[in-house]
């Protein structure tokens, strides 16, 4: 078959099986099996491919008509810029969470040590390392294999960066005695999971049957983890640290309650390109 056969056929794929952007997905994938940009389909389209290509093709196509991610089937998620490597083990980065970057970026100074609470595939702590100097990085994770996946990341981008595996700031314990120390954080970022556990089954397809649950339920009011983190981050930062948080469109009240009740202030929300509030500032102290 051509490329544009090859394509064509997986548009009616896609869309026999009802997925949203059939012709996007059905070019990146073709893309993807083909090793070839966007041009291909308008310059190459009548050029035959192998039918080693036609069937990985098809295979490929056959996974997301059971909508299986885009990103589990090509393995790979552009964030800030940067190629990630994602699988079932981790929430695939969301442009959403760009903003979070962002605005971290803006206090971000050389020499800084960060530590970003559920870390996943690591999106948010390389990015911000990738684009600073000499600063320090810990990434914590309940889950052992997202830190596979983080730590490849980092080879990956020939980065240094410390992974923990544990339960919120667990691992850290003991690792600074007093206020003193030398190893407090001056910023600490987390993207916890955060929607509330009855709206989880409500979420396509991709979502609620393809990425761990664990990087989705914020528990019953969704809140759980910005109370956790908030209660034990104060420990670990230095006076003045700032603590940045993606949160759901309509938890910046309560989320600004959480942090004020643990010390922190100078409170700001910011939104998303939606003109959705999306991220939280605080200041420690
Ligand atoms: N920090 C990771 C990300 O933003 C994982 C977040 C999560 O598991 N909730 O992609």
């Amino acid at each position: 078959m051509t490329y544009r056969e090859l394509y064509e056929y997986g548009v009616e794929a896609l869309k026999r099986a009802d997925i949203a952007e059939a012709e996007l997905d059905a070019r990146l994938l073709l893309e993807y099996v083909c090793r070839t940009d966007r041009n291909a389909l308008l310059v190459h389209g009548e050029r035959v491919r192998s039918p080693i290509e036609e069937e990985f093709y098809k295979i490929a196509i056959d996974k997301r008509r059971q909508h299986i991610p885009l990103q589990h089937i090509t393995g790979e998620q552009e964030f800030m810029g940067l190629v990630f490597w994602v699988n079932e083990h981790t929430l695939i980065p969301r442009q959403d969470t760009e903003i979070l970057v962002e605005e971290a970026m803006r206090y971000l100074g050389d020499g800084m040590r960060i530590l970003d609470v559920c870390t996943g595939s690591g999106c948010i702590l390389l990015s911000l390392l990738k684009y600073s100097n000499e600063c320090e990085g810990i990434g914590i994770d309940i889950s052992g294999e997202a830190l596979l996946v983080a730590r490849e990341n980092a080879r990956r981008l020939c980065l240094d960066a410390v992974f923990l595996c544990g339960d919120l700031l667990e691992p850290l314990a003991g690792f600074v005695s007093d206020k003193t120390s030398d190893r407090l954080f001056d910023i600490v970022i987390s993207n916890p999971p955060y929607i509330p556990s009855g709206v989880i089954p409500t979420l396509m397809p991709e979502v609620k049957d393809h990425e761990p649950p664990a990087a989705l339920d914020g528990m019953e009011d969704g809140l759980y983890f910005y109370r956790k983190i908030a209660q034990k981050a104060p420990l670990y930062m230095r006076s003045s640290g700032l603590l940045f948080f993606e949160i759901g469109y309509d938890q910046a009240e309560a989320v600004s309650g959480i942090l004020r009740e643990n010390g922190f202030g100078k409170i700001e929300v910011v939104k998303d390109y939606a003109g959705l509030d999306r991220v939280i500032k605080a200041e420690l102290g």
